[in-house]
C-alpha cells in the first residue's frame, strides 16, 4: 500500500503544474545529440544542446571510450578512495591541470557534483558566501549544503558585491568569506566581471569560486573565462564540467596543489559515490587533448555563432546582450514565447523556451545553442524558419 499523503501531494502538485502549463514534457531522441537531431520520427535543426564543440559524437573520443571498455570494463568498481581510482583517473587530472593552468585537479561524476563536493569541503556555519543572484541552481544549492551564511549580489553589479563584501568583513562575524560566480551566465550569455571580482576578492580577502561551466572550451581559446581574462593564478576554484563542450560527462575543480589535496579527503562525493567509468574518462581525456591541440573547433564555433546571431538581428529579433555563443531570442510573454518554440519545432527547429521562474518574469526567451558541428546551410535552414515564424506571429 503506497502512502495516502504521498500520493494526495503527488496527485494536486502535478495537477497544479499541469493547469498552469508550468509541466515539463521531455522529449526523447531517436538519434545523437548533434546538429541535427530526430524526435517522433522528425528531424530538427538542433539548437538546444550544451555539446559546443560537436566532441559528443566525434569518432575519436568514440575509439577512446571503446578502448577503455575493452581494457578497464565499464564501471570503475568503487569510490575513488577505496580502489575506484583507475591510472587512467590520474591522467585526467593531470590532463585537467594544464589545461586549466593550475597546480592541480580533480575530477568528480558531474558538475552539479563538484558544487556539491568543494564548497561544503571548505565553507562552514561561521563562514558566509556572497553569490550572484543568476548563479546556477547547483551552486545555490552547494552553498546551501556548507551552512554558511549566503549574502546574495545584484547581478555582476561590483558596487553591491563591494558593499556586501565590506559589510561582511567588518562585521568581523564570519571566519573565511568566499565569493561565487559562474564564469558565464547561460541564460543571457553574458561573461562575469572577473577582473573586478578579482580586485574586491584581492581587497577583502576573499575566497573566489569560479563555475566555468559554459565557459570551458568556449572562452579563451578553450581553455575558459578566467584563461580567457589572465587570472589563471587569482583564482582558488576553478570549476568545470566534462558534458558541455568537452561532450561527455563529469566535473572538475582545478587549483592549488593543498585545495585539491584536502578535496580528496574532504568533498563528500569524492568519498562516497563511485568514480566516472573508464569511458567517459578516457574520452574526456582525448577531448581535452583535441582542444589543447588545436584552437580548429573553438573558432568554428565562434564563426557559427556570430553567422547565427547576425542572421537573427538583421531579421529584427531581440538577442540581447550575449557576450558568448549563447544567443537568446528575447519574447517576453510566457505563453507567446511557449508557442514561439512550438511553431519552430513544428517547422523543423529545436529551441526550447525558457521561461519564468528559470528567467525573470516578462523576459521569457527561446534560447540558441549553435555549435562547430553546425553547417551554413542548417543555420540558414533554422534563420529561414525563424523568419517564417517571426512574420505569423507579427514580431518582425
Ligand atoms: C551545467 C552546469 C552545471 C552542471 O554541470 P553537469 O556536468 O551537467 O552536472 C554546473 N554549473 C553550471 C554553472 C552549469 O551551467
Amino acid at each position: 500500500m503506497s502512502s495516502s499523503v504521498l500520493n494526495h501531494f503527488l496527485r494536486k502538485n502535478l495537477e497544479d503544474l499541469k493547469e498552469k502549463g508550468l509541466y515539463n514534457i521531455i522529449d526523447p531522441l531517436e538519434s545523437p545529440n548533434g546538429p541535427l537531431i530526430k524526435i517522433a520520427g522528425k528531424e530538427l535543426v538542433n539548437l538546444s544542446s550544451n555539446n559546443y564543440l560537436g566532441l559528443a559524437t566525434d569518432q575519436r573520443l568514440k575509439d577512446a571510450a571503446f578502448k577503455a571498455v575493452e581494457q578497464f570494463g565499464v564501471g570503475a568498481g568503487a569510490v575513488r578512495t577505496i580502489n575506484g581510482t583507475l591510472k587512467l583517473h590520474v591522467e585526467l587530472e593531470e590532463k585537467l591541470a594544464q589545461f586549466k593552468h593550475t597546480e592541480a585537479a580533480i575530477a568528480y561524476q558531474s558538475g552539479f557534483n563538484c558544487n556539491m563536493a568543494a564548497i561544503s569541503a571548505v565553507m562552514d556555519k561561521n563562514d558566509a558566501i556572497l553569490s550572484d543572484e543568476l548563479n546556477h541552481a547547483s551552486i545555490i544549492d552547494g552553498c546551501r549544503l556548507s551552512r554558511a551564511k549566503i549574502i546574495r549580489y545584484r547581478h555582476s553589479d561590483m558596487e553591491d558585491l563591494r558593499l556586501r563584501a565590506k559589510d561582511a568583513i567588518e562585521s568581523g562575524q564570519y571566519n573565511k568569506v568566499m565569493v561565487i560566480t559562474d564564469g558565464v551566465f547561460s541564460m543571457d550569455g553574458d561573461i562575469a566581471k572577473l577582473p573586478e571580482i578579482v580586485e574586491i576578492a584581492a581587497e577583502f580577502d576573499l575566497i573566489t569560486y569560479v563555475d566555468d561551466a559554459h565557459g570551458s572550451g568556449v572562452l579563451g581559446e578553450g581553455a575558459g573565462t578566467v584563461k580567457h581574462f589572465g587570472l589563471s593564478e587569482k583564482i582558488d576554484f576553478q570549476i568545470g564540467t566534462l558534458s558541455k563542450a568537452i561532450g561527455v560527462v563529469g566535473g572538475y575543480v582545478a587549483g592549488k596543489k593543498e585545495l585539491i589535496d584536502w578535496l580528496k579527503v574532504r568533498s563528500r562525493p569524492f568519498l562516497f559515490s563511485t568514480s566516472l567509468t573508464p569511458a567517459d574518462v578516457a574520452a574526456s581525456i582525448r577531448s581535452i587533448e583535441i582542444l589543447m591541440e588545436s584552437t580548429e573547433l573553438n573558432k568554428r564555433l565562434w564563426d557559427n555563432a556570430n553567422y547565427l546571431k547576425t542572421g537573427l538581428k538583421e531579421l529584427g529579433f531581440d538577442i540581447g546582450a550575449s557576450e558568448t555563443p549563447i544567443t537568446p531570442c528575447i519574447i517576453g510573454d510566457e505563453v507567446k514565447t511557449q508557442l514561439f518554440s512550438k511553431r519552430l519545432n513544428d517547422e523543423g527547429v529545436y529551441a526550447k523556451a525558457i521561461v519564468f521562474p528559470t528567467v525573470p518574469k516578462g523576459t521569457g526567451r527561446v534560447r540558441n545553442m549553435p555549435s562547430a558541428a553546425h553547417t551554413k546551410e542548417m543555420l540558414d535552414q533554422a534563420l529561414s524558419i525563424y523568419e517564417k515564424i517571426g512574420k505569423e506571429m507579427g514580431m518582425i
